[in-house]
């Protein structure tokens, strides 16, 4: 009953996306990897470029990693396009390019967790297996009052429980889309419109008053501060520019001499010119503080300072301005660059 009730809603109020038309389990994939941690109106650009870039599973296995990463670039988490273009790679070498069929199998894929393999699973295959995202978590949480921390162990075994039994086993994939609609569009983090809900009448968390207390989380995220002084090293119109290989955020993407300390430094320091020197063999004519921004991402708020450094001298670690187009960069570095050269 509750089921049918919302795959009524579901029908009549459901916003037209392109990856709703489809039943290519690539296509489903891709959309899902964008839209774990972006709302749609930022990732739907990047869904199209996608798409048009790399149509199937071979052209993006076949994509250097650093072409991928670019077209990734403004989008975050670069570690999805890691691990996508990396489970591309296994799903053509080790499956002949067809997608596993049930929710089982494709948690074995690189980046593909609990809620991506039902999503893909239901909506592509058909399998009736319930997806939980955080859209549908607040949904089931209030709706039944789940007194659970949704992010314990016991939690998460619930809400895929309780996911379950609203999966209509003819038509699972559009029970799951009407499920995290509903999150999206009505049993929003705050203010749900619940007088707009057609399950208001079963609701748990609305007959109780308990709606604002509803999820409960156990663990609170820790945001540590990091303090990040990057150097553009102009040399007429050459700069240096280096590859970030070692593991954390923006892993593989490019970004300039970086000197990372315990505090914010706002003149130049002998550090600095010590650390340079050694790193990257400059002589420093001049280091001139250009600008302070502030990036904060779930876990880390970065304090960036932007230094310009001129010198006379010039090594092999110096690339052409004309280079630096094809390359990904993190955002906050990009846009620096292109107020800055
Ligand atoms: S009645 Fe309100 S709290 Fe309950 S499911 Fe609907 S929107 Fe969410």
């Amino acid at each position: 009953m509750n089921t049918k009730k919302l795959l009524e809603w579901y029908k009549q109020h459901k916003r037209n996306l392109p990856f709703r038309n489809t039943n290519d389990p690539y296509k489903i994939w891709i959309s899902e990897i964008i839209f774990q941690q972006t709302r749609i109106e930022q990732g739907l650009p990047y869904y199209y470029k996608f798409i048009k870039k790399f149509p199937d599973i071979f052209s993006l296995a076949q994509a250097p990693e650093d072409k991928v990463l670019k077209l990734w670039q403004g989008l975050g988490y670069y570690s999805r396009a890691r691990n996508m273009h990396h489970t591309a790679q296994t799903i053509v070498n080790n499956y002949d390019g067809k997608f596993p069929q049930t929710k089982k199998e494709l948690q074995l894929l690189k980046g593909i967790g609990d809620y991506t393999a039902a999503a893909i699973a239901s909506l592509a295959f058909g399998e009736p297996v319930g997806a939980v995202d955080g859209n549908v978590s607040r949904f089931l949480t209030r709706f039944f009052g789940l007194d659970v921390p949704i992010d314990s162990y016991q939690g998460k075994k619930q809400l895929t429980m309780l996911a379950n039994r609203f999966i209509d086993k003819k038509q699972p994939g559009i029970s799951n889309q009407a499920m995290i609609e509903l999150g999206a569009l009505v049993c929003k983090p705050k203010n749900p419109d619940c007088q707009n809900c057609p399950l208001q009448n079963k609701c748990t968390a609305y007959a109780t008053g308990t709606i604002e207390n509803l999820p409960l989380k156990k663990n609170k995220t820790i945001v540590k501060t990091r303090f990040l002084n990057y150097f553009l090293v102009r040399y007429k119109d050459e700069i240096i520019i280096e590859k970030r290989t070692q593991k954390g955020i923006w892993q593989n993407l490019y970004q300039l001499p970086l000197i990372e300390t315990h505090k914010e430094i706002h003149k130049a320091t002998n550090i600095f010119y010590k650390k340079l020197n050694e790193k990257y063999q400059i002589e420093i004519n001049e280091l001139i503080f250009i600008e302070k921004n502030i990036h904060q991402l779930t876990h880390q708020k970065l304090i960036i300072n932007f230094w310009l450094i001129r010198t006379s001298t010039r090594n092999n670690k110096f690339i052409h301005l004309n280079k630096l187009k094809n390359k990904a960069f993190p955002i906050i570095i990009s846009k620096f660059l292109d107020n800055n050269l």
